[in-house]
C-alpha cells in the first residue's frame, strides 16, 4: 500500500476482516483506503474506510462469492478490442451495468483501431460506436501504441481515479504506458506477443499519475458476471431503457414477452439497439 507520504508498504492483514467481509474473496481491494499500524519489520492494515464505490464481479473460484476488482473510483475505462482478442458487447454491456449500479462514470475505450482488416469492420465499429455514444457514453477510438493518442488520453485521466478494465491482451497495460511512459508496465506484446492471451497483470495495482489523478491496472478475465444485482432492478441500469419503462403496461415488467411493453416496443422502433437488448435478456437469466 501507499502511504500518505508516499512510501510504499507491504501490510499485512488482520484476522478479522476474512471474518467480517466472508463473502468476498478479496476482503481489501485496490483503491480502498486504509489505516495501519506500523509494527517492527512489517505493517498491519487496521480498518478499511467505508467505500464510496465499488465494482463487484461474481468469483470464478467459490460461485457463491465475489470479487472487488476496484474502489473509490472516478471512473472505468472500458477495453473493446474487435479482434486479438474478441471482445463481446456483451462483455462491455455488463461492466457498464455494473458501472450504472454504482454511479461510475464509464468510458469505452475502442483500442487497437490499427488492426482493423477492412472497412466493413471499421463500419461495423463505427455503428457500435454510434450506439454507446446515443446512450450518452463517452466513447473514444484509440490505438494505444501510437503516441499521438497520448493528449485525449491525458485529458480523460487527469485528476481522477481511474480502472482500466478488459480482456487479458486488449491493452489495459499498454494504455497506461501511453498515458505514463515512466512506468514502462510489462505488456502482452513484451512479452511473447499479441493472440496468446497471456497474462501479464496477476493482480490490481495503483499507480500515481505525473499529470494529476491516479490509474488501476488489472488483471484481465474472459468472462464479465455481474453480482449483487436484482432482476427488478436490472433494466434501470440500461440508461436508454429508463425513458420507455416507466410506461410498460405492468408495473413488474420484465421487459422480455409481456403485453404492453414499452422497452419492446423501442426495441422494434431501433430506438433501443438489439444487441443491448440481447445482452439484457441474457443477464435477466443470469440474475434469476
Ligand atoms: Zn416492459
Amino acid at each position: 500500500m501507499l502511504t500518505e507520504s508516499g512510501e510504499i508498504l507491504d501490510c499485512k492483514l488482520r484476522g478479522k476482516f476474512r471474518v467480517q467481509e466472508l463473502k468476498s474473496t478479496n476482503p481489501v481491494a485496490v483503491g480502498d483506503i486504509v489505516r495501519i499500524e506500523l509494527e517492527e519489520k512489517s505493517a498491519s492494515i487496521t480498518e478499511i474506510e467505508k467505500r464510496r464505490n465499488y465494482i463487484l464481479r461474481k468469483s470464478v473460484n467459490l460461485s457463491a462469492r465475489m470479487h472487488i476488482l476496484c474502489a473509490n473510483v472516478d471512473q472505468a475505462l472500458i477495453l473493446f478490442t474487435i479482434a486479438n482478442p474478441v471482445t463481446t458487447l456483451g462483455y462491455v454491456d455488463r461492466l457498464l451495468v455494473s458501472c450504472e449500479a454504482y454511479g461510475i462514470k464509464a468510458v469505452v475505450i475502442f483500442n487497437k483501431m490499427d488492426k482493423l482488416e477492412s472497412d466493413k469492420e471499421l463500419q461495423k465499429l463505427r455503428e457500435f460506436a454510434a450506439t454507446y455514444s446515443q446512450i450518452g457514453y463517452q466513447v473514444i477510438m484509440t490505438n494505444a501504441k501510437d503516441a499521438k493518442h497520448r493528449d485525449n488520453l491525458v485529458g480523460i485521466l487527469k485528476d481522477k481515479v481511474s480502472f482500466v478494465v478488459g480482456r487479458s491482451g486488449a491493452g489495459k497495460s499498454t494504455l497506461i504506458n501511453l498515458a505514463e511512459p515512466m512506468l514502462k508496465l510489462k505488456t502482452s506484446d513484451t512479452s511473447g506477443g499479441e493472440g496468446r492471451g497471456r497474462h501479464t497483470t496477476t493482480y490490481a495495482e495503483m499507480f500515481n499519475l505525473s499529470f494529476g489523478g491516479s490509474i488501476i491496472d488489472s488483471p484481465g478475465f474472459r468472462e464479465m458476471e455481474i453480482y449483487d444485482i436484482r432482476k427488478d432492478e436490472l433494466a434501470h441500469f440500461f440508461p436508454e431503457m429508463l425513458q420507455a419503462l416507466p410506461s410498460c403496461k405492468y408495473k413488474n415488467c420484465n421487459h422480455v414477452n409481456e403485453p404492453g411493453c414499452r422497452v419492446r416496443a423501442a426495441v422494434e422502433k431501433g430506438q433501443i439497439s438489439e444487441s443491448r437488448y440481447h445482452t439484457y435478456l441474457g443477464m435477466l437469466q443470469e440474475v434469476e
